[in-house]
């Protein structure tokens, strides 16, 4: 599992769950970038953007931590 910071919270990327459905990657291409380093980037979206797409997230590969 690979964390990424999020403000007060964290995300949580499990690779082994992900079923490459590529909802994030499509629907939220300014931070879900699976050819950048680190693929999550955080700092190009709301807070509130960036949880409501990993709840779109129809694997639980993607979740946050409080
Ligand atoms: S939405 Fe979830 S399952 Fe789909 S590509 Fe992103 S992380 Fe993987």
């Amino acid at each position: 599992m690979k964390t990424y910071s999020l403000e007060d919270v964290t995300i949580c990327w499990k690779p082994e769950k992900c079923t490459h459905s590529a909802n994030c990657v499509k629907q939220l291409s300014s931070v879900f970038k699976p050819l950048k380093n680190p693929w999550i980037q955080t700092q190009n979206a709301t807070k509130q953007a960036i949880i409501e797409q990993i709840r779109k997230c129809p694997s639980g590969a993607l979740s946050v931590m409080k």
